[in-house]
């Protein structure tokens, strides 16, 4: 509440949301009701960003659970607040906090059924020196807000972006349109380092897509407002195993001796290269490498030893990588052609390769790019810009990609922008907590509009 003062003066500068001449004329393309929208979205700035603060000033790094678990008590009052049923769902069968899991149901007939995803914990924890928000930068923007900037652990990533949410839904029931949607918002608390197995740590999640026409998730993307991300790549992981003869190397290439194991793996791992480097938005990348005569691998603490001679040929070796693709097919075809690769053996040895499915892909599918284009328009109604793809290449895995091929249209990336994401110098642009809630919450008021 440190800010509070200042926020006195700067509440007189803000009149009603879009202030400046330029965005004035560009809400001739709003309705009446879409315009009550954005100028309640813009008059809640200085309440939305006491929220936030309290939100940042709590510590919920993924470990601190009891912090996790205020962060879901402060989001719960607000969502409970606008009328939804809120539980939390214990996570401590994966030694995590739990998930906030609120539901309001629509008063109308078949309505649309809206997923929303937020996370409650962030990369800092109780140990890091960044705990708490500070407004950095005095600007005057064309949002009348002198205290355009401010700083915290998780501000951008993504207590942001719940708190855009909370706006969207609240601005929603002021113009009385949240009746008409089925809104179901799922705040994780273990995004950031997820409880495993992830079957049992986004078992939630993936329950509340069943059904939902659409999904929003409120990440910060690229840090660009001018983006929204339809599609990310999938993380997964393999480990490639190969053993070998052992004998005097002066026996080598024998065909009773064959290569040995190191040969054989760094076969592999060429081939994996030459035949599906150039595949494009598939990458694969071997970490680690053990190999010799006795090697270990310890996948918890990412080390091993080895141990061999020159004059041996090499009897194990041991590779560790990451597999990313863009769709589900490409990661299944890439699997397959390793596994082919990883078969057609050098003389006298044998190599296993082991999959681990991580984040799976979300595939930039012809509903995503709809509901991209429909909030293209609804940011250019606004006076607030058109809205791009982000490339796959620049988006990392997300919790969105659990329901990708659960929900026909899906889009990320719609939280609060900013920069040093994961660092002590995360940074909001805070009038984006305002540009951003204003588009979506007409996106979405266009949505129960549809036919
Ligand atoms: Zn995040």
């Amino acid at each position: 509440m440190a800010w509070l003062p200042t926020s006195a003066v700067f509440a007189t500068i803000l009149v009603a949301g879009l202030g400046t001449a330029a965005a004035a004329t560009a809400q001739a393309n709003l309705s009446k009701v879409e315009q009550r929208l954005a100028a309640t979205i813009g008059e809640r700035q200085d309440a939305a960003i006491e929220l936030l603060f309290r939100a940042v000033d709590i510590n919920s790094g993924s470990l601190n659970l009891d912090g996790v678990a205020a962060t879901g008590k402060l989001f719960r009052s607000e969502f409970e607040s606008l009328g939804f049923t809120v539980r939390w769902s214990d996570m401590s069968e994966v030694e995590r906090a739990g998930h906030l899991i609120a539901e309001r149901k629509a008063s109308t007939a078949d309505p649309v059924k809206v997923l929303l995803i937020g996370h409650l914990d962030t990369v800092f924890e109780p140990s890091s020196p960044f705990q708490k928000a500070e407004f950095t930068g005095t600007e005057r923007s064309n949002l009348g807000s002198r205290q355009r900037y401010a700083k915290g652990p998780g501000i951008t990533d993504m207590k942001g972006g719940n708190v855009i949410m909370l706006e969207v839904l609240r601005a929603l029931e002021t113009v009385d349109a949240l009746d008409k949607l089925h809104v179901i918002a799922v705040l994780i608390g273990d995004e950031e380092r997820s409880g495993k197995p992830l079957s049992i740590a986004r078992r939630d999640l993936r329950q509340a897509a069943q059904g939902a026409h659409f999904a929003l998730g409120f990440e910060d993307g690229d840090g660009n407002p001018a983006t929204a991300v339809v599609s990310r790549r999938g993380a997964s992981g393999w480990s490639l195993e190969v053993t070998g003869r052992p004998a005097h190397s002066s026996q080598i290439f024998k065909p009773e001796y064959g290569a040995g194991a190191i040969y054989e793996a760094s076969r592999i791992l060429h081939d994996f290269y030459r035949e599906l480097s150039t595949i494009e938005n598939l990458t694969f990348n071997p970490g680690t490498i053990v190999g010799g005569t006795d090697v270990d691998y310890d996948s918890a603490t990412a080390s091993g030893t080895a141990f061999g001679k020159s004059n041996v040929i090499a009897e194990r070796a041991l590779v560790q990588g990451d597999l990313r693709a863009l769709s589900p097919e490409q990661y299944e075809d890439a699997k397959k052609r390793m596994r082919a690769i990883v078969e057609r053996g050098l003389p006298q040895t044998e190599a296993t390769i082991r999959f681990t499915d991580g984040y799976p892909p979300m595939a930039p599918t012809d509903g995503n790019r709809e509901l991209l284009s429909m909030l293209d328009r609804a940011s250019r109604d606004l006076g607030l810009g058109a809205i791009e793809a982000v490339n796959p290449r620049n988006a990392g895995a997300a919790d969105i990609s659990f329901v990708a091929t659960l929900v026909p249209s899906a889009l990320d990336g719609l939280g609060l922008m900013g920069t040093g994401g994961h660092t002590v110098n995360e940074v909001a642009d805070l009038d984006t907590l305002v540009t951003q809630a204003q588009r979506i919450a007409v996106l979405l008021h266009r949505i129960t509009e549809r036919d």
